[in-house]
């Protein structure tokens, strides 16, 4: 008999042991899209002042991450984002594909690219799916959510539960989450437990006026969703009044939500979206996997528009707040909890030398002694933040109105004349807290936050 409770005590303890190892039954990544070093820079100072800093700059681990893709020196979203997910190195614009070749979608009937190519290139190969964060915690038992203000379709969430090799195929990737229908993802099994984003045309079945972007096969997966028991949303009303024993998807718009600075009530903020879902994910006793995405920090760059930009940081850092707080009350030490914030990439925006300590981050550049504007070589004004490349590049350099540059509309000017400023292939900044969040540190590929996130979850 006391062998038994021996032995009983001994069993106990190598599994508490192995429990302490691969602590973190919950893992957040909160992922803002294009949120380069000088972008969250920037936003510190407009928010904070120089001697400031964002809520998520004080999380207790940092770390450098390298973006690189498997084909492209400056990625765009999909690979970075597969490459957090699988901890593979992907080509630029698929979606969770190992090895396997972008092909642009074909269009339909009504010109809405509805057509998946996979497999249709030279290589006749649709690439090797590699196991996501999510279908990872899906397959250990634990809920799984994905979050974002863009499309839900949009690069960033379908890379957690999506295989495709165009990025753009958003009405495929909207059917592999529609548990039970044609194209389903079966990794995701019973269904992704909390959706959240816009797109709804890419869910809802085509009609020439009321819904000109909708879907070609007539397949309404609202509706679908809704057989499967999901609670559905369409509004931030709707979202509040869900209770935590659906599964939930939340459609907020037709195109990607809008900008925190002029969003509609009828849609949630991100930190509203991330503690509900934490609400419906934490009852779950195995635990979850939840990603947010701030994505529209990466809209408001590529439109070199850094007032907006600088607006979604702040939103972003409020959403992981908000959400840091709740894990608090939840697991106060953190102890099962790993939240880890990132980027997928950077952009081109930089800080020109030397304006005054205290000047407006988005104003012109003021001499440090006299407070007086500063002068380009041809004796004209310039402001703070300019961009590498983007459509605003004049042939001949006027002054900048201060007050105008600081405008919500004002559109930053330019180095090299691009239709729109594109992604930088500078190195991106990672912070972690909680358990497992020690290893974060360092120059690191992105493909490594996929393996240590992995570890910390026992996944
Ligand atoms: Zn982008």
């Amino acid at each position: 008999m006391k062998t038994i409770r021996l032995y009983a005590l001994l069993a106990a303890a190598f599994s508490s042991q192995a429990f302490a190892q691969a602590p973190a039954r919950n893992i957040i990544f909160f992922l803002g899209d294009g949120m380069g070093p000088t972008t969250i820079t920037a936003a510190r100072i407009y928010k904070y002042k120089e001697e400031g800093l964002l809520n998520f700059e004080r999380l207790d681990r940092t770390a450098r991450i390298k973006t690189y893709s498997a084909n492209a020196m400056v990625t765009d979203s999909a690979p970075s984002m597969g490459a957090y997910m699988t901890g593979v190195k992907i080509n630029n614009d698929v979606i969770s594909l190992k090895d396997a070749k972008p092909q642009s979608p074909g269009k339909d009937a009504n010109g809405n690219p509805t057509v998946d190519r996979c497999g249709e290139g030279e290589k006749k190969s649709d690439g090797m799916a590699p196991m996501t964060m999510l279908e990872l915690a899906k397959a250990a038992g634990r809920s799984v959510g994905a979050v974002t203000s863009t499309e839900l379709t949009h690069a960033t969430p379908a890379s957690t539960f999506a295989h495709i090799c165009n990025r753009n195929t958003v009405y495929t990737i909207a059917q592999q989450i529609v548990p039970g229908g044609a194209g389903y993802n079966e990794r995701l099994k019973d269904g992704v437990d909390v959706l959240m984003g816009g797109g709804r045309p890419f869910f809802t079945p085509f009609d020439a006026k009321a819904n000109p972007k909708g879907r070609a096969d007539g397949r309404d997966l609202l509706a679908e969703f809704k057989a499967r028991g999901y609670f559905v949303a369409a509004t931030r009303a709707d979202m509040m009044s869900a209770l935590p024993n659906r599964k939930f998807v939340g459609i907020y718009a037709d195109s990607h939500l809008d900008y925190a600075t002029v969003r509609k009530p009828t849609q949630p903020t991100l930190a509203e979206m991330a503690v509900k879902s934490i609400e419906l994910l934490s009852k779950n006793p195995k635990g979850f996997f939840l990603m947010v995405e701030g994505g529209k920090i990466d809209h408001a760059l590529h439109d070199s528009n850094a007032k907006n930009a600088l607006e979604e940081v702040v939103d972003f850092d409020n959403a992981i707040q908000a959400t840091v707080d709740r894990m608090r009350q939840i697991d106060p030490g953190l102890e099962h909890t790993l939240i880890v914030v990132t980027a997928d990439h950077d952009h081109t925006m930089v800080m020109n030398g030397y304006p005054k300590r205290g000047n407006p981050i988005l104003g012109i550049v003021r001499d440090i002694a006299t407070g007086q504007p500063a002068r380009d070589a041809d004796g004209k004004t310039y402001t703070t933040l300019v961009y590498g490349g983007g459509p605003n590049r004049l042939d001949a350099r006027a002054d900048v109105d201060d007050a105008r540059a600081q405008a919500l509309d004002y559109h930053q000017e330019t180095g090299v004349r691009l239709s729109g400023e594109g992604h930088g292939g500078g190195d991106v900044k990672l912070y972690a807290v909680g358990a497992g969040s020690a290893p974060f540190k360092g120059t690191i590929e992105n493909t490594r936050v996929f393996e240590l996130m992995k570890a910390a979850g026992g996944l």
